[in-house]
Order: C-alpha cells, then sequence, then structure tokens
C-alpha cells in the first residue's frame, strides 16, 4: 500500500526584477564577442537584453542604427542630457556615449536582465545610482595579446589604434572597482565564467528569496 504524502510544488511566486549587469573592458579585450556569444544563446534571449547606447561616433562599417547603437548628432545628444534622459552618459575617445533610461528601466521592470557594455566612468554613475548593479569586468591575458587584437581588427587607423592602445592602460586601471574579474585567454573558458557569473547572481539570497518567499515559508511552517 502506498502511503499518500502531500508533495509541495514550487512555484515561482513572486516576479522578481531584472539583474542589472556592468560589463567593461579596454578595447580589444573581447568584451563585445563575449557578450554576444552569451546573450545570443537561444536559452538566454527572453531573459537577458543588451541595453543598446547612445553614441555621438560614427557607426563603423557594418554597425547597424538602433543595433549596435543608437548614433545621433551631438545637438541630440546634448539635449538628451538637458531633458534628464541618461541613466549615464560620459566622453570616450572624444565622442559621447550613454545609456538612456528608457533602455534599461522597462526591462528590468519586466524581470529581464540587462546588460551594459559601458565605460569605467559609466559603471561609477551607475554604482552610486544602483549600488545593487554587478560590475565584471574584463582583462587580456597580456599587452601583446590586446595589441595583436587591435591591429587585427582592420576597422581603425594606426592613430586610433595607438590611442586605444594608450587608453586601455588607462581602463585596465580601474578593474579593481568591479565585482567579478574574467582573464580572457580563452574564449569558451572566458563563456563559461561569464555564465557563472549570471547564475551566481540570480541565486543570490536576495533574488531567491524574492522568486520562492511562498516555498521557504512553507518549508519553514513545516517545522
Ligand atoms: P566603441 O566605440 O568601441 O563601441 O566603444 C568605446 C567605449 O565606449 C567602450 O569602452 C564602451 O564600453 C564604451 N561605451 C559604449 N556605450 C557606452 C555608454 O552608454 N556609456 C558609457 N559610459 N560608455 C559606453
Amino acid at each position: 500500500m502506498s502511503k499518500s504524502t502531500s508533495v509541495y510544488i514550487p512555484q515561482e511566486s513572486a516576479q522578481q526584477l531584472g539583474n542589472l549587469f556592468i560589463v567593461a573592458a579596454p578595447s580589444g579585450a573581447g568584451k563585445s564577442t563575449l557578450i554576444k556569444e552569451v546573450l545570443n544563446k537561444p536559452t538566454h534571449t527572453q531573459a537577458m537584453q543588451l541595453s543598446v547606447s547612445h553614441t555621438t561616433r560614427a557607426p563603423r562599417k557594418g554597425e547597424q542604427n538602433g543595433v549596435e547603437y543608437h548614433f545621433v548628432d551631438h545637438a541630440t545628444f546634448t539635449g538628451m542630457i538637458e531633458q534628464d534622459a541618461f541613466y549615464e552618459y560620459a566622453e570616450v575617445f572624444g565622442n559621447y556615449y550613454g545609456t538612456s533610461k528608457s533602455a534599461i528601466s522597462d526591462k528590468l521592470q519586466q524581470g529581464i536582465d540587462v546588460f551594459l557594455d559601458i565605460d569605467w566612468q559609466g559603471a561609477r554613475q551607475v554604482k552610486l545610482q544602483n549600488p545593487t548593479v554587478i560590475g565584471i569586468f574584463i582583462l587580456p591575458p597580456s599587452i601583446q595579446t590586446l595589441q595583436t587584437r587591435l591591429s587585427g581588427r582592420g576597422q581603425d587607423s594606426d592613430q586610433v589604434i595607438a590611442k586605444r592602445m594608450a587608453a586601455a592602460q588607462s581602463e585596465m586601471s580601474h578593474y579593481n572597482e568591479f565585482d567579478f574579474v574574467i582573464v580572457n585567454d580563452n574564449l569558451a573558458v572566458a563563456h563559461k565564467e561569464f555564465e557563472a557569473i549570471i547564475s551566481a547572481q540570480r541565486l543570490s539570497l536576495e533574488n531567491q528569496q524574492i522568486r520562492y518567499d511562498s516555498l521557504f515559508a512553507s518549508l519553514l511552517a513545516q517545522g
């Protein structure tokens, strides 16, 4: 005779806000490739999205308005600053870049994890406004690798590459302001490490308490 047991079926009981991640790196560390690989996985496309920034820089070959960036002129960007439309913005390599408030708030409310691909200046501004943000910094395995990656891109002039190498040193000096650091020597390994950080954040006590509040209450009520 089978014994009748009462089985609790865990249900995701409360709407959880999405997590906000910042991903920063010197140019050439492999950040864009890594973000694209992780976010474009079919199992992830619903649950995580990359915020599309506004920039005054000209589109590179193959870049599309509204996909990599919202490409705007200087007057439009300045107008958005005056209207307080940005969550953060900064000048990087002589151009303005900014995260609009509308690019992230709705998604977080819907429980979507949002990734900001921004520089250390923007990261600081976001962290001040939202201390729960998770910062991930990606480093290259060596200066030589960084140089090879920047030269191999073939999209920028030597002058721009030299400028970016100098800027890389400055960007990298801020790695210790972030919560997690990935050294991108092998893309497959870096990919796994990136996913591990996302999983860890989703499993944090704070997130799990929201997701499983009725389960936790029922487990404790049994005692
Ligand atoms: P790129 O011109 O190579 O696409 O980007 C140059 C730098 O600007 C990168 O370090 C990138 O992370 C940063 N960046 C892109 N969008 C934003 C943004 O919205 N805010 C800030 N602060 N930096 C950004």
